[in-house]
């Protein structure tokens, strides 16, 4: 038997990175979007499918507005008869505090249920963590041990200092992808692209959901020195910065 993806664990099963929900069933839309899936060994406890994470990430992710068509007609299938069966409780973990649910008419009495509100950002960053593991063996055949850091690129940021840091993580991965394959079977699902480690060892990953949602995340190995770096010393410290990325400016704080 083979180790766990995520622990030291034996595996008890395959674990889906990412989740097989997020993937409609070719019944439903007639053409196959789960072609080849990527699985990796998993014990119960990191099993998505086990723990709910897998139904939590398919109602956050399918109903973005931005997405391609393939993410919003498994909104209304899939994901809303999920909603219906077992609404109040999937909407409370998919956003925490205040929300808004509202419908806007996009043609003549045909309506789209709109949630407003702020998403379970660690529970997302969580489960983008495991999927980032996952990617990692899969891709390169041996497990990452180190720290992930998650951007989620699909959210909008109301504070403008850590909107515009936001900005500058997501605009420099796509200069550092830009060049890179895109890995998936199912590019209108989900594919994704990995970067060469740089001088520090640490590479960049880019997951695309449904065309048009952009999840990112750096991963910086165990025993990673990196050099002192004075303008996130001085980001940190909340001193004004500003970072430029060809002929574009961030500025922080
Ligand atoms: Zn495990």
């Amino acid at each position: 038997m083979e180790e766990c993806y995520m622990c030291k664990s034996l595996s008890t099963s395959k674990e889906h990175v990412p989740p097989k929900c997020l993937f409609p069933e070719g019944k439903e839309f007639g053409e196959d979007f789960r072609k080849n899936l990527i699985t990796v060994p998993s014990c119960d406890q990191h099993n998505s499918a086990k723990s709910s994470d897998d139904e939590f990430l398919m109602i956050s992710l399918a109903g973005i507005i931005g997405n391609n068509s393939i993410g919003f007609r498994h909104k209304f299938s899939k994901v809303n008869r999920a909603i219906r069966r077992n609404s109040k409780i999937l909407l409370e973990e998919v956003f925490v505090g205040e929300k808004k649910i509202f419908a806007i008419e996009c043609r003549n009495n045909s309506f789209i249920d709109c949630i407003w509100g702020t998403p379970n950002y660690e529970r997302l960053s969580r489960c983008f963590d495991r999927i980032v593991r996952g990617i990692y063996l899969h891709h390169f055949g041996e497990k990452f041990f180190g720290e992930t850091r998650v951007v989620l690129g699909y959210l909008s940021i109301k504070e403008p200092s850590a909107r515009n840091f936001y900005h500058f993580i997501r605009d420099k991965s796509e200069i550092e992808l830009r060049d890179k394959q895109n890995h998936g079977n199912n590019p209108d699902v989900f594919y994704y692209q990995i970067s060469d480690r740089d001088q520090f060892g640490i590479s960049l990953v880019r997951f695309c959901f449904y065309g048009g949602i952009n999840i990112y995340a750096s991963l910086k190995p165990d025993g990673t020195q990196l050099p002192m770096n004075l303008a996130v010393e001085l980001m940190n410290k909340g001193i004004k910065t500003i970072f430029y990325l060809g002929d574009k400016k961030y500025e922080i704080n």
